[in-house]
């Protein structure tokens, strides 16, 4: 997985390949799928849901530049692998989901693998966490309509926020900076990402 989906085809931040080495993503994958867990496309996690593809969950992280001391906000927590990179590289991390059982099952996971730098929330993650803000990364892991404006506000000066936007089926992965307090957007890749449900987001069953 390292070599051909990732090297290959051009990660280079030592610091998500390190990660992405070192987290065992079987233990995220049911266990009858557990033998496709390192094959190069998402597989189901239950509740209609899914966990990316190891080029995408890589290819995000890398866009976002994390450091040492950042602090970053994820929306979809799903299988929680995608929670385990983050906070493998930063310093915490506070993830939402919309669907109970997936945040509980993805919590004891990464208890289990020994993470006490994640915090958890079931809930519409459209709205953020004003709590916590401002946040220096946010990443978002289903696609949304448009860019909402709760997460970038709640998005720290010269933070950087990576989302999938588009229509409910296919989507460009975006991302954004927040620059002297407004918005700077580069679109990087096609992609396809379940679709981000809430107040800001998509309407449940539309
Ligand atoms: N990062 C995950 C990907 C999960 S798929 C992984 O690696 O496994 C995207 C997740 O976003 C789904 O679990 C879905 O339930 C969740 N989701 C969709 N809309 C949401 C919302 N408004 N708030 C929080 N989570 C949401």
């Amino acid at each position: 997985m390292i070599k051909h989906q990732l090297l290959d085809r051009g990660i280079k931040d030592k610091k998500v390949i390190a990660a992405m080495r070192k987290i065992p993503r079987h233990l995220f994958i049911e266990e009858d799928l557990t033998n496709m867990a390192y094959d190069d496309h998402p597989l189901p996690i239950g509740e209609g849901q899914t966990i990316s593809q190891p080029y995408m969950v890589a290819a995000m992280t890398e866009e976002l530049d994390l450091k040492k001391k950042d602090r970053a906000l994820e929306i979809g927590t799903g299988s929680g692998y995608q929670t385990a990179i983050l906070a493998e590289i930063c310093k915490e991390v506070y993830t939402i989901e919309r669907i109970k059982s997936l945040s509980h099952k993805a919590e004891e996971t990464l208890k289990r693998l020994g993470y006490r730098n994640i915090y958890f929330k079931v809930d519409d993650g459209t709205v953020g966490w004003d709590k916590h803000s401002p946040f220096d990364k946010i990443l978002v892991t289903a696609g949304a309509p448009n860019i909402p404006d709760t997460l970038f506000n709640q998005l720290r000066e010269k933070g950087k926020m990576i989302i999938p936007i588009g229509d409910r089926f296919s989507q460009i992965l975006t991302l954004i900076e927040k620059i002297n307090n407004s918005l700077k957007k580069r679109a990087l890749f096609e992609c396809i990402f379940v679709p981000l449900i809430g107040e800001r987001g998509w309407q449940d069953g539309a």
